[in-house]
């Protein structure tokens, strides 16, 4: 699913992002990146959505090899994957149904199916009642689900979530963090950045923590503390 091999990435001859990197994360896993500001993070996200190719090494990502593709296989490629960012990345002059329902128009997908998808999605999403709002009028964290609603809508065999809980507070964040394992727990591979430990701390689950643009932990935390609930 994802693989990455001695991967090293330059930014110019004098910054090192990352610094013979290896990892693979296997259908259905979970996991969490962790890592300071400048650790490599972004890095990381950047090659396996191929807007980087690496310096050095080998990137794979559901089946394509991401320092080889060609261009015009590059948007077959992101198909593959749903991503979901810190700044949730919405339209805003599209309402939700249409926020959702953009990412099956892109692929040409028929009406007929968009009528019957994007509903149930924003029903897994509890957003249905909020279809005909703008994102403006909605909340951080309603627009976090809706971003998640679109990277879900798909059915991708792989979510990225950059820093998803970034712009939420804490209770939504928890929440967040508990629809990706819902999603997970439905066989959806997730890989999810972020800086806030103590969602690591709570949910548990493989962690790989990024410092100086290396990998320096690849193991299990035990979850189970729920600070300040
Ligand atoms: P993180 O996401 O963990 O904060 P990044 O992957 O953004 O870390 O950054 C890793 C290193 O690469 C840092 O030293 C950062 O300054 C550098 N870097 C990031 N983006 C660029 C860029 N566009 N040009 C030059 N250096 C960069």
């Amino acid at each position: 699913m994802i693989e990455l091999k001695d991967v090293s990435l330059k930014y110019d001859e004098d910054t090192v992002a990352l610094n013979h990197i290896n990892f693979t994360v296997k259908q259905g896993e979970f996991v969490f990146i962790v890592g300071a500001s400048g650790a490599g993070k972004s890095s990381i996200i950047k090659l396996l959505l191929r807007e980087k190719v690496p310096t050095k090494g080998t990137v794979l990502v559901n089946g394509y090899d991401l320092g080889k593709i060609k261009n015009n296989k590059i948007p077959e490629f992101r198909r593959t994957l749903g991503v979901v960012f810190q700044d949730f990345r919405l339209i805003p002059t599209l309402n939700v149904f249409d926020n959702v329902a953009f990412a099956l128009r892109v692929t040409n997908t028929s009406s007929r199916y968009i009528r019957t998808r994007v509903p149930y999605i924003l029903d897994l999403m509890e957003l249905s009642d909020k279809a005909k709002r703008y994102p403006h009028e909605i909340s951080g964290g309603e627009q976090q689900r809706v971003a998640l609603a679109r990277a879900l809508v798909n059915d991708p065999p792989l979510i990225i979530a950059d820093e998803p809980t970034g712009n939420v507070d804490p209770a939504l964040s928890y929440e967040i963090v508990q629809l990706l394992q819902e999603i997970n727990k439905c066989g959806t591979t997730i890989l999810m950045v972020t800086h806030q430990h103590e969602l690591v701390r709570q949910f548990g689950g493989r962690t790989l923590r990024v410092d100086h643009g290396q990998i320096v932990f690849d193991d299990f935390v035990m979850g189970g503390t729920h600070e300040g609930e």
